[in-house]
């Protein structure tokens, strides 16, 4: 970008490799974290910025990576910094309006898909879709079912439909809703769902990326099975015989989580772990 003598000599240039000390040095950020938000701002590619650490931010530059390096350090997600998050692969646009999609999740879409033939025409539904990653994921990897996504938050809905429209996703319909409540008689093939299951009170919520995003995301309340209880009671009479339920839940909850499905008469009950070896999802089927 040109540059008047007079506001570059006010506001000096910085070079590429002075931004990543001054970040990582200066505001101990991670250097992945200091290179990332250095690529947004100047929109280089990881090899131009290692291929030319002498070349130059403009005066706007430096201003919009030093404002961002200083969110950083004041702890801001680095997702919501970037506006963006990869999910199965493909980029989900993230606000603070919406959770930020995490590893685990993607276990909870191959848990679902490892139940839905290639040419399933089902209709699907992806309970609490936030930014929308699972329910789309699910659409576009079955192009020829139907998800129904819905979320409580009329903000969170309108992140997860613009990456319907980013991600070309036409099989994907959006409601703004309490779980399952008026879903009944739709006879669903398969809800899935990532609720909120931390303790208002669990020292967790204060912690890292959780200060910043959504508390309705991540905790119902007191009680941190109140959401996947009232999902497991509502979901038999939304889904078709043989159907299946799949939910997220904390990393202790998978005995309560399967407890809780064949009270409610699901067969087939299995819980799946995570990278770090925790039960993280867990489902069941309705009997045929
Ligand atoms: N897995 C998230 C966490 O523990 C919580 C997501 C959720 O409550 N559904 O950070």
């Amino acid at each position: 970008m040109a540059t008047s003598p007079a506001s570059s000599s006010s506001y000096p240039a910085l070079t590429y490799s002075d931004a990543l000390t001054l970040a990582s040095r200066g505001h101990a950020l991670a250097a992945v974290d200091a290179r990332l938000l250095l690529q947004h701002v100047t929109g280089a590619t990881i090899a131009q910025i290692v291929s030319y650490p002498g070349r130059q931010l403009g005066p706007i530059d430096r201003m919009r990576f030093e404002s961002l390096v200083a969110r950083r350090a004041a702890g801001e997600p680095i997702a919501y910094l970037l506006g963006e998050r990869e999910f199965y692969s493909r980029p989900f646009v993230v606000t603070p309006a919406v959770l930020i999609p995490r590893p685990e999740t993607e276990g909870l879409v191959d848990a679902a898909l490892a139940r839905l033939p290639v040419d399933c025409m089902a209709g699907l539904v992806d309970l609490g879709t936030g930014s929308g990653c699972v329910g789309i994921t699910l659409a576009l990897e079955r192009p020829q079912s139907r998800v129904l996504a819905i979320d409580a938050s009329v903000d969170a809905i309108g992140v997860a439909r613009r990456n319907a429209t980013a991600l070309q996703c036409a099989n994907i319909d959006f409601v703004i809703g309490d779980w399952l409540q008026g879903i009944d008689g739709h006879r669903l093939a398969m809800i899935v769902g990532n609720p909120p299951y931390i303790s208002a009170d669990d020292a967790h919520l204060g912690q890292g990326d959780l200060r910043f995003e959504p508390r309705a995301a991540l905790t119902p309340g007191d009680d941190a099975l109140s959401a996947v209880r009232e999902i497991i009671l509502q979901a038999p009479a939304a889904l078709a015989a043989g159907g299946w339920l799949i939910l997220e839940h904390g990393h202790e909850q998978g005995p309560i989580v399967r407890q809780l499905l064949a009270g409610s008469g699901f067969t087939d009950v299995f819980s799946d772990r995570d990278l770090a070896g925790h039960e993280r999802i867990t489902g069941g089927r309705l009997p045929d």
